[in-house]
């Protein structure tokens, strides 16, 4: 990755190699799965769905950046390799931005990435955009501030507000005609329910009703289509962009998820803590929805691909209900043989390479998504942990949901709940997984708290290096070692001490030498994938 950034910086004219060394680092897989149990009319529902799902690739480009449009034409109708390779890339990152190198622009003759994306109007500033919407109140300064409007300028120069259903009618109009056609065919009640409403919210530009009926829908097809995140607007992170998600239930990885979510009150009841800080009643679990991707689109496919999602964003709902997760199985799938096997051949020594598995990565996953839900919540002091910890606590929550998933998964064995074989993969597919976080940066949240938890293996002597640069589990000691780092993390959080968390990720949290000397033999492992959607391709 660094050598690609340094080529940017010195380059900005790149040539038809290193486009496609950038765009290598993708790997191209089939994401598909299997419709043949879904009955004809879902299986049209499905159809319509997609093809409403298309549309959100126009949306999101032009929300982006005004030029995306033209650009892309321009792009197509260049035939040259050298203009091959430039669309390649552009098609992978939706625009002319290298995502994996910090948006470093990679056609020529483009301007920066805009951080007001195509939200706010063209020469504005970010100031006078700031002071504008001060001035307003009520109702208006909240449409001005909220998810689903742009600000344009009036015919007198003045600021006014558009909102999205304004904006991108043409295609969500047609968007949602595809939603009501596919509501017609389905026959599964909370799916109906979504498309319709979703359907009058691309008119009305209220997204409540639909938001509320996404997270009731229990179908077989899980559909996701909207605008949802805010990060492409780097201004305020106001404007929400739009993507979709469309993919088929697992059925098995459900009855999992059921099965695991029954053991979590003896997890809880067994962590290795002070018994006062177990929580002797657990509250009920956020809906999770294990799926298929058939397809994604607009925000929800450019640069590194989404493995899992929580929504809605809407703050109303989150309280009311809170959130559903929605984890992508197969995407993790992909993600596991094109980056998380070849990152263990290098990684592991020969003895651990050959017990890296899927079904060991996944169900810790699973796991660690549960976890979060057990421990302690509250610091001694009255406030939550989150509260307590500031900006410590993200890390720290994410290693306590890797390493008590680790301990979860160890106590089911044990219990006899899952198979004794798991515990002759776990924790070597957990390396391998550890150095796939790691490489994406100890700067965020999971990487760091990744870093802490190998760091304290190896401490512990539950992890070791080869004379040959190679890691390898100690089956012997990685069982107390992991219960131990669960205690030490929950018992931390419990106490609320900031001050003491941030020490320990300042020293932990970090890339030691030698887990670096592997991090530098990755360079032509691929970083993710590059989806080729192909159970929809024929439609
Ligand atoms: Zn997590």
């Amino acid at each position: 990755m660094l050598l690609v950034a340094l080529l940017l910086a010195t380059q900005p004219n790149m040539d038809q190699a290193t486009l496609r060394k950038m765009a290598a680092r993708f790997a191209p897989t089939e994401v598909t799965a299997d419709l043949r149990a879904l009955p004809d009319g879902e299986r049209a529902a499905l159809a319509k769905i997609v093809r409403a799902a298309r549309l959100m690739d126009a949306i999101y480009l032009r929300q982006a950046w005004a030029g995306n449009g033209q650009l892309l034409l321009d792009l197509a109708q260049d035939s040259s390799p050298l203009g091959r390779a430039r669309l390649q890339l552009f098609l992978i990152d939706k625009g002319p931005w290298s995502n994996l190198d910090h948006d470093a622009p990679f056609i020529p003759g483009v301007p920066p990435r805009p951080e007001a994306a195509n939200f706010y109007p063209p020469g504005a500033t970010k100031e006078e955009m700031e002071k504008w919407q001060k001035s307003l109140s009520g109702a208006e300064r909240d449409a001005a501030t909220g998810f689903f409007t742009v600000i344009r300028r009036g015919p007198d120069g003045a600021f006014t507000i558009v909102p999205y259903s304004i904006e991108y009618q043409p295609e969500l109009g047609e968007a949602a005609r595809f939603l009501r056609e596919a509501a017609r065919r389905t026959q599964q009640p909370t799916l109906k329910r979504f498309l319709e409403t979703r359907a009058a919210a691309f008119f009305t530009n209220d997204y409540y009703q639909s938001d509320v009926a996404w997270m009731e829908l229990d179908a077989s097809i899980e559909a996701t289509i909207g605008p949802y995140e805010v990060y492409t607007d780097n201004w305020f992170n106001q404007k929400a962009a739009y993507e979709s998600f469309i993919g088929i239930r697992d059925e098995g990885e459900t009855a999992k998820l059921q099965k695991l979510s029954a053991e979590l009150q003896g997890i809880e009841d067994a962590l290795p803590i002070d018994p006062k800080l177990r929580n002797p009643k657990l509250g009920a679990l956020a809906p999770i929805r294990v799926v298929d991707e058939i397809f994604c689109s607009g925000d929800a496919n450019h640069g590194v691909q989404t493995a899992a999602y929580n929504l809605p964003n809407d703050e109303r709902i989150a309280r009311e209900r809170g959130t559903k997760r929605v984890m992508l199985k197969n995407v993790q799938q992909a993600k596991f043989s094109k980056v998380l096997l070849p990152i263990g051949q290098v990684a592991l020594s020969s003895n651990d390479r050959g017990r890296v598995s899927f079904e060991a990565f996944f169900t810790h996953i699973l796991m660690h998504e549960l976890m979060h839900g057990l421990g302690p919540h509250q610091a001694s002091g009255g406030a939550t942990v989150r509260q307590a910890m500031q900006e410590a606590g993200s890390a720290l929550e994410e290693a306590k949901a890797d390493i008590s998933g680790l301990f979860a998964l160890q106590r089911l064995v044990d219990k006899g709940v899952l198979d004794k074989s798991l515990e002759g993969t776990m924790y070597v597919t957990f390396l391998a997984s550890a150095f796939r976080s790691i490489r994406f940066g100890t700067s965020e949240a999971h990487g760091k708290g990744v870093a802490l938890q190998l760091n304290t293996l190896l401490d512990e002597g539950a992890v070791r290096v080869a004379p040959d640069g190679t890691f390898a589990v100690v089956p012997e000691k990685a069982k107390a070692a992991v219960a131990k780092l669960t205690g030490d993390i929950m018992t931390l959080q419990a106490s609320g001490d900031a001050g003491k968390a941030r020490q320990l990720l300042e020293r932990m949290g970090i890339v030691r030498p030698e887990v670096q000397r592997v991090l530098d033999k990755l360079q032509n492992v691929p970083v993710d994938i590059n989806p080729i959607f192909k159970s929809v391709e024929a439609r």
